[in-house]
This record gives structure tokens, sequence and C-alpha cells, in this order.
């Protein structure tokens, strides 16, 4: 096939336009964002069972303080009667039986309280291990977001460059003669489908080529089309092919 070296020329536009078409393609469909996204779905699951489950041991706590709180009710109210009964009462033996329940009434409380403030610290480092698992759901969903608009950024600019280097594209294809043009598209559609001949060098496949092969070359025409014998692609001649 015979093609002007401008016409060939324009065949590495077309093959560096291409490269950047499906690399801005791929880019589009398969942002490096989403690959995380799968991990930290899974890390707010357990980010959230991990809450549930404290939240749980604060409610525990919370009953059980309300049981003790309502217990010190009941004695304190069971005290107040016995005293009232104790003020009142004339009969020795009865005083003396109310003393002593006064009194282990009183050791009741001080044992409650005792308990209470057992509790209240549970309750307190409860709240602060809450506190701190919700700072860590933020970070896990600020991380989302984040993500997620990096994400769509990212589809967005390699849309807008697929979409650039599409029109390119079929700007210099229309340049290109019919026949040249598809020869290109049938080798481009099973790899490269033009490469520069650069210092003895095929740039499509990066194969240095033999003396054979260059003696080969050295005797085509400027408006030969030939091919890289080690990939097949067009090889384009140009003024450093070391020819
Ligand atoms: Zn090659």
């Amino acid at each position: 096939m015979k093609a002007s070296p401008a016409d060939q020329a324009h065949l590495l536009e077309l093959a560096d336009l291409d490269a950047r078409i499906r690399h801005a393609d791929n880019a589009r469909r398969n942002p490096a964002q989403t690959a995380r996204v799968p991990e930290l779905v899974a890390e707010r699951q357990a980010q959230s069972a991990e809450l549930t489950g404290l939240l749980g041991v604060r409610d525990d706590a919370r009953a059980e303080l309300a049981r003790i709180e309502s217990d010190v009710t009941v004695v304190d109210a069971r005290s107040a009667r016995d005293a009232e009964r104790l003020a009142t009462s004339t009969n020795a033996k009865d005083a003396q039986g109310l003393e002593h329940e006064i009194a282990s009434l009183a050791k009741r409380k001080s044992d409650l309280e005792d308990a209470e403030l057992v509790i209240m610290e549970q309750l307190e480092s409860a709240d602060a291990a809450i506190a701190a698992q919700e700072a860590v759901i933020a970070r896990t969903n600020e991380e989302g977001a984040r993500l997620s608009a990096e994400g769509k950024a990212a589809v967005a600019d390699a849309t807008a460059r697929f979409d650039a280097a599409t029109r390119d594209r079929a700007a210099v294809a229309a340049s290109v003669p019919a026949e040249l043009l598809a020869l290109y598209d049938r080798l481009a559609a099973r790899g490269v489908g033009a490469g520069a001949l650069v210092r003895r060098t095929c740039e499509g496949c990066r194969m240095v080529l033999s003396g054979t092969d260059l003696q080969v070359l050295r005797s085509a025409h400027d408006d030969d089309v030939v091919m890289c014998p080690e990939c097949g692609c067009i090889l384009v001649r140009t003024d450093d092919s070391g020819l």
C-alpha cells in the first residue's frame, strides 16, 4: 500500500488519541475510588455493630442505676416510717426491734450507694466509649463522602477527556485516506495500529529492529506503507528513525 509520509504521520496521532480514549474510558468506568467502597461499607457495618453493643452496655447500666435508686427510695421510706414509729413507741422491746431495723436499713442504704457509685463510673466510661465510637463512625462517613465526591469528579474528568479525544480522533480520521484508515483500524482492533520508528526502535512494541529488518526498510520508498516485523503495526518512519 502507498500513502504519503504526511498521511502516515496522521496515523501516529490516531494511535496516540486511541491510547488516550482507552485510558479515559477505563478511568471513567473504574475510578480508583470505587475500590475502597466495599471495604468502607464493611468497616461501617462493623463500627455500627460495635456501637450497638456499647449502647446496650449503657442501657443495662442505666437500668441497674434506676433499680438501685428505686431500692434507695424504698429503704428511705421504710427508715422514715421506722423512725416515726420509734418516736411514738412506748414498748422497749418494739423500740429495740425498730432501732435494729433502722441500723440494718442504714447499712443497706450505704451498700446501695456504694453500688450506685460503681454503676455511675460504668455509665461514665460507657458514655466515653460511645462518644469515641461515634467519632470513629463520623470519620468513616466523612471518608465515604470524600471518596464519593472524588469519584464523581474523576469520572467527570475522564468523561471530558474521553469526549475531547473522541472528537479529535474523528477530525484526524477524516483527513486519512479511507484505505489507509481501514488498515489502521483493523490493526488497532487487535493491538497497536501504528508506531513511530525512533532510533531503530518500534514505538508500538518497543523492540529494537534487527540489521536485516532495517535494511529492508532502507530500501522502501517514503510513500510505501511498511509494517513492524515484530508486532505487525504500521511502522511510521521519522527523521530520527536511524535508517
Ligand atoms: Zn513493533
